[in-house]
């Protein structure tokens, strides 16, 4: 084999230019602050400077450091939580509207990549994988009682089918979801990145926000460019993934494995949680291996070219979260499947700072759980992972 040096940048950013950095002198006041040039940030911005506000985005990193130039680029319908217990929590109408919201997500980004951004969408859909015979049993009996008004188009796929759609014979069956989709997510950042400066906003990277403050019109914000002021602000940081027909590919597993072919159809862009807290993409990757090889024993020395990690949001009612909080604005917590929910969601936030009715959502007003002991340090992290791990090695 040929020695080669593993690159720790995203695959996406291989031959894309993210913006260089940004001179601009900060403006002192503005309407709008937005903290995290993310999907969230950049889609907000869009709303608000469009509307005529005074608006800025500020990233403490490049345009796009956190995970939204990092992810698998997976397009799904992304409410975690199932109808039914939605429905024991909040009652049939609004778990009826929040899983609609879902729907909508996939529905806005659809629009926009047929429209006017350029992000290799592929409706190639999804084949989610059991990971046990009892999984596939699951699986089959809620693609066939799916609740009225949300079916998705979803087609069951037996063990001896399989092949079809996946060369392995690592599952037992699985499901394929038609209306999945994939986007490269760099080409999307730059997509509304571009639609955010066009709509008015400014965009300044590496200028961290240290602190804000509450003031008597509205905030400032501390930075190391100097103090800004603004009415509102937003914090859209969040929590700083050779199959036959290009589908997308996850499974039923707790500790979740994500896999897709390269839009060139040369590779395989693999991932998962490989390490109980991931810091080091070089170290994860002899487990992402092995997790791989026992899919596919056919690429067990195949050469890995590109390793990388990033922070999720994730929060413990596994639903995304936006509104107010002591003035300030939020919009975050996408559990992993930010691609569809964060420009959607970073839309309606910046319509709720203009006070317009259609930025209303079912998910507005929702509390937001924590946890005894937790103060910001997921302690529990590494535990859970390791628990989770036990029960997919049982099947259970
Ligand atoms: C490896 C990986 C794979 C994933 N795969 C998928 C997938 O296939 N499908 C899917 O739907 N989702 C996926 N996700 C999740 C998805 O990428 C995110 O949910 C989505 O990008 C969130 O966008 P965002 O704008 O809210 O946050 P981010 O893109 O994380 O943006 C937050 C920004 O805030 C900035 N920031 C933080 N603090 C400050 C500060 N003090 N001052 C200024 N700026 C600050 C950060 O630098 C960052 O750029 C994946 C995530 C990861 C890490």
């Amino acid at each position: 084999m040929m020695p080669y040096k593993m690159s720790v940048t995203p695959l996406w950013m291989q031959n894309v230019a993210l913006p260089p950095p940004s001179a601009q002198p900060l403006p002192s006041r503005v309407d709008v602050l937005v903290i995290g040039a993310g999907y969230t940030g950049l889609s907000a911005a869009r709303e608000t400077a469009e509307a005529g506000r005074s608006t800025l985005v500020l990233d403490v990193g490049e345009v796009g450091a956190g995970c939204s130039s990092r992810n698998g680029g997976q397009v799904t319908y992304s409410i975690k939580p199932s109808f039914n217990s939605l429905k024991a929590k909040f009652g049939a109408d609004r778990a009826f509207r929040i899983c609609r919201e879902g729907f909508d997500a996939v529905a806005y980004l659809r629009s926009l990549a047929r429209q006017q951004v350029d992000c290799d969408w592929r409706e190639d859909g999804c084949f989610f994988g059991a990971h046990t015979a009892r999984h596939f049993r699951q699986m089959a009996r809620a693609a066939e009682h799916q609740p009225r008004g949300l079916e998705q188009k979803i087609s069951v796929v037996s063990k001896a089918d399989q092949h079809g759609e996946i060369a392995s014979d690592f599952y037992h069956g699985g499901c394929v979801y038609h209306d999945d989709a994939s986007v490269d997510p760099t080409r999307l950042l730059l997509a509304l990145l571009r639609r955010a400066l066009d709509g008015g906003a400014w965009v300044v990277d590496r200028c961290p926000v240290g602190a804000i403050k509450p003031t008597r019109d509205g905030f400032e914000a501390l930075t190391p460019r100097g103090v800004v002021h603004a009415r509102q602000v937003l914090l859209a940081t969040n929590g700083y993934s050779g199959l036959p027909r290009g589908r997308n590919i996850v499974d039923s597993r707790r500790v979740v494995v994500y896999f897709r072919p390269s839009a060139d159809g040369e590779r395989i862009i693999f991932g998962g949680r490989a390490a109980l807290a991931e810091k080091d993409p070089l170290a994860c990757v002899p487990r992402l291996r092995q997790m791989m090889a026992r899919i596919f024993p056919q690429l067990k020395s195949v050469c890995v070219t590109h390793a990388w990690v990033g922070w999720v949001g994730y929060t413990f009612d596994t639903l995304p979260h936006l509104g107010q909080h002591d003035g300030i604005y939020y919009c975050m917590g996408y559990c992993g499947q930010g691609v569809p929910l964060a420009p959607y969601f970073g839309k309606r936030i910046g319509q709720q700072m203009l006070g317009l009715e259609e930025g209303r959502t079912a998910l507005d007003g929702l509390p937001f759980p924590s946890r005894p002991y937790y103060h910001g340090k997921p302690w529990f992290l590494a535990p859970s992972v390791f628990a989770y791990r036990m029960l997919d090695v049982l099947g259970l």
